[in-house]
């Protein structure tokens, strides 16, 4: 059923956000005090999804209520904002109205489009299928219960070792890739030491689990200095992780991974980490469209030809002082949210809006316990080790959204640090169990065919 237009009135202007991530929540708080403004805030969640801690609730390091926040009461502050869970399906950018998938309307005098990013699988065969991609809450915990699953399978039937069981593969070694398998190492060195009496899993070979990190490049954290790369590569080899660089993925079965080389490896864990692109609402909005589907915009975060419309963080293509396009990272969007709400209130004051400007205070990675790597600054300054790894979690825990997630966090690191064990491994999704193993055999006796058409596996 389609519902009526709300009517906008002619004081309070009307500011409807489509995403409350990074991007879409520092837009709503900017606002969501100004007594001429009232915002509609239109998320598919109830909550803000923290995604730079996603692996650690893959892993177990962190609950999953560690890392996702409730809309509506991170919101409490702003008497403004209205938060409506919802799906948008569709978009009209010259009437800003936006339609939901229950079929209500929303129109407003401002419309910010803050709808993020999700995987790219670049057409790899096999890819959406079988491969978990770790970009929302669902997937970390999917995730998790998929490697919790397979250990106490394989516990069960050490047989199930030769197919695969124990190896999982990680595609694309950007930061997603390599803190992932890094914080996987670690788990897995937790899970299985390599004294029986200390080990939770009493009947697995620790020397068999088996981490494959494969990547068309030749360095793994191809943003960072070559430095950086050497470091984070050696900590990687610690944890016993295998990289395979200047691979491909040419398929991925239930079963298996097919690499460019023509090595066929059985897998049932084969982790996404390797590219993203524009939220699916980007393809038919009929506005420009650059790198990975996302919207072109002006210098002012507006969407040049349309009037009031505004596309911010990964859901857009802001241009950096350099020309080249701003990285998807939190930062951009978390500036490029306060700067759209601060032209959103200049437009209604009749002033001229102003640039954006993003202050770039480097990246960062770290490779599991007590490793890291930061390039602080716009002279990247560079710090591997202890320090860089501290300063990860501190500048992660700055950027969660209240104080009680903080000291949570905080709380939870501490006993992973110091107490060398991890307390959230419940599996708790038992579709996860549900494993075809077959396909493994069908690879370990050749018969799978590779395809025609291969492609490279790089970072958008
Ligand atoms: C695994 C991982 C690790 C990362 N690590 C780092 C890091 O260490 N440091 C860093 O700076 N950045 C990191 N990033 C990047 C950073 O998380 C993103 O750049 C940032 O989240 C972008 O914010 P956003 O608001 O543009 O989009 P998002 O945070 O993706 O938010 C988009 C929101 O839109 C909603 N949405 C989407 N489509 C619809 C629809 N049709 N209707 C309604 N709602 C919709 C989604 O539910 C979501 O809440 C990481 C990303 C990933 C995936």
């Amino acid at each position: 059923m389609t519902m009526p237009i709300e009517q906008n009135s002619q004081t309070v202007k009307h500011v409807v956000i489509v995403g409350g991530g990074f991007a879409g929540l520092n837009c709503a708080r900017k606002l969501g005090t100004h007594p001429n403004v009232r915002v509609t805030l239109l998320d598919k969640n109830n909550y803000h999804q923290f995604q730079p801690l996603l692996y650690q609730a893959a892993t177990g390091i962190l609950a999953p209520d560690n890392i996702a926040f409730n809309l509506r009461f991170t919101l409490l502050h702003q008497p403004n904002v209205n938060v409506k869970m919802t799906e948008v399906v569709s978009i009209d950018p010259n009437s800003r109205v936006v339609e939901t998938a229950q079929g209500q309307r929303y129109q407003g005098d401002f419309l910010v489009l803050a709808a993020g990013s999700q995987p790219n699988f670049f057409n790899t065969p096999g890819a959406q299928e079988h491969s978990y991609p770790l970009y929302s809450l669902h997937d970390a915990e999917r995730l998790r219960s998929r490697i919790l699953s397979l250990l106490e399978t394989a516990e069960s039937d050490p047989s199930l070792v030769a197919k695969g069981a124990l190896n999982t593969v990680i595609v694309g070694g950007g930061p997603t890739g390599a803190e992932m398998a890094g914080a996987l190492g670690d788990m897995l060195r937790l899970a299985l030491k390599q004294k029986a009496s200390e080990r939770p899993f009493k009947d697995l070979p620790p020397e068999q689990a088996q981490i494959f990190l494969v990547d068309g490049g030749h360095a793994v954290l191809g943003a960072f200095s070559p430095a950086s790369q050497e470091y984070a590569a050696k900590m990687l080899e610690e944890r016993g992780v295998q990289l395979l660089l200047g691979t491909r993925v040419k398929e991925i079965g239930s079963g298996h991974v097919l690499l460019s080389d023509g090595t066929t490896i059985p897998t049932h864990t084969v982790i996404w980490a390797g590219g993203l692109k524009a939220a699916s609402l980007s393809s038919n909005l009929g506005m420009t469209t650059g790198h990975g589907g996302r919207i072109d915009v002006a210098a002012d975060l507006s969407v040049p030809g349309l009037t009031g419309v505004y596309a911010l963080g990964d859901f857009a293509n802001i241009t950096g002082k350099d020309g080249s396009p701003l990285p998807q990272l939190a930062s951009v969007a978390e500036q490029s949210g306060k700067c759209c709400g601060k032209n959103i209130l200049l437009e209604i004051e009749g002033k001229p809006r102003v640039p954006f400007h993003y202050l770039d205070k480097g990246i960062m990675a770290i490779i599991g316990k007590n490793s890291g790597v930061a390039e602080v600054g716009e002279h990247r300054l560079q710090i591997h080790g202890a320090i860089a790894f501290a300063a990860w979690l501190g500048v992660h825990a700055a950027l969660l959204s209240s104080t009680r997630a903080r000291i949570e966090a905080f709380m939870e690191w501490a006993w992973d640090y110091f107490g060398g064990a991890r307390g959230d491994a419940v599996l708790d999704r038992r579709e996860e169990l549900q494993i075809d193993w077959n396909d493994a055999e069908k690879s370990q006796r050749g018969e799978l065919q590779p395809q025609a058409h291969e492609h490279e596996v790089t970072h958008s």
